[in-house]
């Protein structure tokens, strides 16, 4: 199938949903990423700095670019012009420094929280407690020139469906728990969750975002 087919493919799929689809388009040269443009789709996923900025250049200027991967503070400034969300934020660490590069650049720039939802060991996402502590920090409170719109997570890479659906459920669940946050920087409307190969288990757990990128642009190397 080609890329077109593809996203037509995943639309019909997802159509009775409120979702957003994500194509994660790393490793995939430009010409597949403008196939998948022509096709319609207007927001895509990168998860290297370099490799995001890179193409942000050439490519379509309305294109919505996210950065879905681990980010480095040292790294911020250069997806900080035009980034236009940020999914993996794990530390406070890294929000004060997309908030200084966000004023450095004037804008507000809308994040979301990895939360560690995986029964896999990973460095990345935090705790419950982390996003509690981290939402109630007084440092927190200063930084005007970011916004926590949602919250993110992966699922463990299994076949156990049943597990896929608890962490999953997990995620929603902490969502609703911390919705109501009445901050001038946080609005929490979305839950970044689904990829290639658990989108309609996320979906059914209350995904907003689904992030996918091998279902669209075959497998990567
Ligand atoms: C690569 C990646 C995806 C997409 O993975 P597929 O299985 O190809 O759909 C989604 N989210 C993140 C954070 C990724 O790094």
């Amino acid at each position: 199938m080609s890329i077109k087919e593809n996203i037509i493919h995943l639309k019909e799929k997802i159509k009775a949903n409120p979702v957003t689809l994500v194509a994660v388009s790393k490793t995939k040269p430009n010409e597949l990423i403008q196939e998948a443009y022509d096709a319609g789709q207007r927001i895509f996923g990168e998860n290297k700095v370099q490799e995001l900025v890179n193409k942000q250049e050439v490519l379509p200027q309305d294109i919505e670019w996210h950065m879905i991967g681990h980010l480095q503070s040292n790294k911020v400034k250069y997806i900080a012009p035009f980034v236009n969300l940020i999914h993996a934020i794990d530390s406070l660490k890294l929000l004060k420094e997309v908030n200084k590069q966000a004023l450095k650049n004037d804008r507000i720039i809308n994040c979301l929280l990895q939360i560690h939802i995986a029964e896999e060991e990973s460095k990345f996402g935090l705790s419950e407690n982390e996003l509690k502590e981290l939402l109630n920090n007084e440092a927190f409170a200063k930084l005007k020139n970011i916004c926590v719109v949602g919250l993110m997570g992966m699922a463990t890479y299994t076949h156990n469906e049943t597990q896929i659906h608890k962490e999953f459920a997990s995620l929603t669940h902490l969502f609703t728990q911390f919705k109501d946050t009445s901050m001038p920087n946080v609005n929490l409307k979305e839950i970044s969750m689904g990829m290639s190969g658990d989108y309609p288990i996320a979906i059914e757990e209350g995904s907003t975002m689904i992030r996918v990128g091998s279902a669209i642009f075959g497998s990567r190397n």
